[in-house]
């Protein structure tokens, strides 16, 4: 099973030819990071330009790499959502008629979905899973009784972890995406600011980062008002600190609550070197029966290979589109029923 994959969701156009759901045979990635930075975020319509210039390149790019002929492939697969919608078309649009000149089947596949599916490259997903996707627009626990059935039993109810990280970012002079340097400088800091641990007793599997971002806004404006300069790696520490002690208390809590067996790290906040050494720690004094796996660094980011592995597991479970097939920029998980939980 050869599978070619496309992903255009954001700002990384990607194409990636996988084996069997598992193999990554190539996985090319072309960033438009270089283009946005100077805006402080991804332009929709810059990145639907470079889209178009990509994606091409990155088909040629992939079959060669993966030293594979069009003939050999068995299916196409490609993100359709969630995401923004000219940059969602263009990868929609490619794969659509590369499967249609070549005869091949296509897939849909949710950019979710695809994060979570990261994990496959390092072992199989044992079910019941939970993973806890962390990205640049989502923050969930997502419950997986089985295989390719999604249930979001706790999300952020205002921004996103890494949005947190690139808004503070901006306080902090670090152009966008701010999560990897923010994550280095932790590293040289102390937690001496103490921010709020948003919800954190809450009896619930939720999230909210914006209340600690106001504060760490205020913290930071506040000492320009009266002239003092703040320490950046304790701040950076400090809000780092605050993220990981509240995603790590709730994912705990929903394994503890859940008969899960594996807890799966995916999204591209999932780099975060603080966050993975900590559910490391947490979860072998806490629950060390619980099978952890980290989606690999290189994969946490926007690729095609993790679309590529999540479209097998759709392939297997017999899900196609035709040429009907839209971009779908608010695209959710399939609704699963409460019997499950
Ligand atoms: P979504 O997947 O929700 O649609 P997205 O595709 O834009 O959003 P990803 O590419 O999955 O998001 O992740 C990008 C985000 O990850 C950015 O916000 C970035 O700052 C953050 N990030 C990357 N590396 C790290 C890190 N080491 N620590 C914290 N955040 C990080
Ligand atoms: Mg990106
Ligand atoms: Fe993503």
């Amino acid at each position: 099973n050869l599978i070619l994959a496309f992903e255009s969701s954001c700002d990384e156009t990607s194409v990636a030819v996988i084996e069997d759901g598992q193999k990554i045979l190539s996985n090319v990635i072309a960033t438009q990071i270089n283009s946005h930075k100077r805006f402080g975020g991804v332009v929709p319509e810059v990145a639907s330009r470079h889209h178009i210039e990509q994606i091409t390149i990155c088909i040629d790019e992939a079959l060669k790499e993966a030293q594979i002929k069009t003939e050999q492939l068995t299916a196409v697969a490609v993100t359709y959502g969630p995401g923004l919608v000219g940059a969602l078309l263009v990868g929609v649009a490619a794969a659509k008629v590369f499967a249609y000149a070549n005869d091949l089947p296509l897939i849909p596949v949710n950019h979710m979905a695809g994060h979570i599916y990261a994990a496959r490259f390092v072992k199989p997903i044992v079910f019941p899973a939970m993973a806890l996707l962390v990205s640049g627009g989502h923050t969930e626990l997502v419950y997986m009784p089985y295989e390719n059935e999604f249930q979001i039993i706790g999300e952020t109810r205002d921004d996103a972890a890494g949005e947190a990280y690139d808004k503070i970012g901006r306080v902090l002079g670090i152009s966008y995406p701010a999560g990897k340097q923010i994550d280095e400088l932790a590293h040289q800091g102390k937690d001496n600011f103490h921010f709020p641990r948003a919800m954190i007793h809450e009896d619930n599997l939720d999230f909210s980062f914006s209340g600690l971002k106001s504060a760490f806004i205020n913290t930071v404006h506040h000492a320009d008002q009266i002239g003092e300069t703040l320490d950046k790696a304790d701040l950076a520490a400090s809000f780092q600190q605050s993220v990981i002690d509240v995603i790590v208390q709730k994912t705990l809590t929903a394994c503890a609550k859940l008969p899960v067996k594996q807890l799966i790290l995916a999204g591209g906040v999932a780099a975060n070197r603080g966050l993975r050494e900590t559910l490391d720690k947490q979860l072998a004094k806490s629950q060390p029966e619980l099978d952890f796996v980290k989606a690999p660094l290189k994969l946490c980011g926007d690729n095609a290979a993790m679309i590529g592995a999540a479209g097998y597991v759709a392939m297997n479970h017999h899900i196609f589109a035709d040429a009907n097939l839209n971009a779908e920029p608010s695209l959710e998980f399939d609704w699963v029923p409460d019997a499950v939980k």
